[in-house]
């Protein structure tokens, strides 16, 4: 007997292609179109055993809590902790007209999160031709598009919150199309093994799924030489149980 399984695809998109991403205001990923063959194969696979495949998409609006340009003192990469940001409320100016947010909103988020946020360039900007997949991605085989949580106040990098739940809780929920598929094993691919990725991955082992990450398809922001790729993915496995393969 086969157990049923999930391809999740995770934010293949052209912000992260150096192609298309600028290098100055969007986030390239070294090699990361050479991964498309790769990706395809891996969904061609999943479809040919009759498993699904569901694609997810970054999706920040201008003004969101993530992006670096919305913050008057701040640059890219730069990372901001819920003590900053009740230091920075003393001061003005603070905030780019363009933030959908406030500090009162970051302090609850960053509260919430218990760790230093990540401000990050420019990528996968709503409705722009970043935020579109990648062109080599053969979106015919997939079943399911995600475009993730897409509020300005909260950050979200896993694919198990999604833009329409916003307008619409009464809609089905990722977990929902896995569990009508009678799915017992998610597998996840692309990008960020250390951000997107993790915390997708994260979001299916507490839903139950038996959880793992292809290494023959990922790629990473910040984590970088080969050794702590594997420490970092016995790490996920040891304490959130997370496979890799
Ligand atoms: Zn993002």
């Amino acid at each position: 007997m086969t157990t049923n399984e999930a391809l999740i695809v995770v934010d293949y998109q052209n912000g992260f292609i150096p192609e298309h991403a600028s290098g100055v205001n969007e986030l390239p990923v070294e090699w990361g179109e050479l991964l498309a063959p790769v990706i395809n194969q891996l969904m061609r696979e999943t479809r040919t055993r009759w498993w699904l495949v569901i694609a997810t998409r970054d999706w920040h609006p201008r003004g969101h809590m993530s992006l670096a340009r919305n913050y008057i003192w701040k640059n890219p990469f730069d990372t901001i902790t819920y003590n900053e940001v009740t230091n920075a409320k003393k001061h003005t100016p603070r905030l780019w007209e363009e933030a959908e947010f406030s500090l009162e909103d970051l302090q609850v988020e960053l509260w919430a999160g218990m760790w230093p946020q990540v401000l990050w360039p420019d990528h996968c900007i709503a409705d722009t031709p970043w935020a579109e997949y990648f062109r080599w991605l053969d979106t015919d085989l997939i079943d399911h598009h995600i475009i993730k949580w897409d509020d300005p106040k909260t950050e979200m990098y896993s694919g198990f919150f999604w833009r329409e739940m916003r307008q619409d809780d009464t809609v089905v929920r990722v977990t929902d199309i896995l569990r009508d598929a009678w799915v017992e094993v998610v597998k996840i691919v692309w990008l960020a093994t250390d951000f997107c990725v993790q915390s997708t991955a994260v979001d299916a082992v507490k839903n139950g799924f038996k959880t793992m990450i292809d290494k023959r398809a990922i790629a990473w922001v910040m984590v970088k030489s080969p050794e702590d790729t594997v420490a970092y993915l016995q790490k996920l496995r040891d304490e959130k149980g997370v496979e890799y393969i």
